[in-house]
């Protein structure tokens, strides 16, 4: 099941578009199942169960993590963790650079962007970027590297909606990328989609999706 549904996604997004398998709360050999497929890009969403699962999983596996991290939870992923989608505060990006260097690694980011209408959702305004980006604190950050934007959509039935937002963060994404391209050289992905709206996402110009229901079935 896994397997095929995997090939079927794969088949249907375009070469550009990188698949994040985002296996939260499903046991290991669904894991191990999708590894066997081919499969190398994992996304959890808590730092327990991403160590975890990162313990016994191939060492070749691209760990993504893709929900809200504390900056004091930071410590436990740096070691290891591939791309961290969620950074939403100078605060958190910071602590990043500096587990970062502890590891003696180069730890790549995603800035989150609010784009959706409900308040619940993470996210920076273009604002709240560019004062990070401007600070002088920022340069001294050779640990990190920016590797672009992630956004989530509201959770609704209007695909207007979802276009539109979706459409937001391509535009905050390519702003940014004129603006500040000379201190951003890695700045190449929008991480957007997950398995309800990831060919919308698509059509706006997303670059990673992260889908978990559609291959490993619904959480429940
Ligand atoms: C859970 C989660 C996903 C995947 O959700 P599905 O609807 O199961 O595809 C994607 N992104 C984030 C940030 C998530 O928390």
């Amino acid at each position: 099941m896994i397997k095929e549904d995997l090939k079927k996604i794969k088949t249907a997004i375009p070469e550009n578009v990188k698949l994040v398998a985002v296996s939260k709360t499903k046991p290991v050999p669904m894991l191990e199942e999708a590894y066997e497929a081919g499969q190398r890009h994992f996304g959890e969403n808590r730092v327990q169960e991403l160590e975890e699962k990162y313990t016994v999983l191939p060492k070749d596996v691209k760990w993504h993590m893709i929900g809200h991290l504390q900056s004091k939870k930071v410590k436990k992923i740096a070691p290891f963790v591939h791309l961290i989608h969620g950074v939403d505060s100078f605060k958190l990006l910071r602590e990043i650079n500096k587990q970062a260097f502890k590891n003696e690694r180069t730890i790549n980011c995603l800035f989150q962007f609010h784009i959706a209408q409900e308040a619940t959702k993470f996210g920076l305004s273009f604002e709240e970027f560019e004062e990070i980006l401007k600070s002088d604190a920022f340069s001294s950050l050779n640990n990190i590297r920016v590797c672009g934007v992630m956004g989530m959509a509201t959770f609704t039935d209007s695909l207007e909606q979802i276009h539109a937002e979706f459409r937001a963060l391509k535009e905050i994404f390519d702003e940014i990328k004129s603006k500040f391209s000379a201190q951003l050289p890695h700045f190449t992905e929008i991480s957007m989609g997950m398995s309800g709206d990831y060919e919308i996402a698509i059509e706006e110009g997303s670059t990673m999706i992260r889908l978990g229901s559609s291959i490993f079935g619904s959480r429940g």
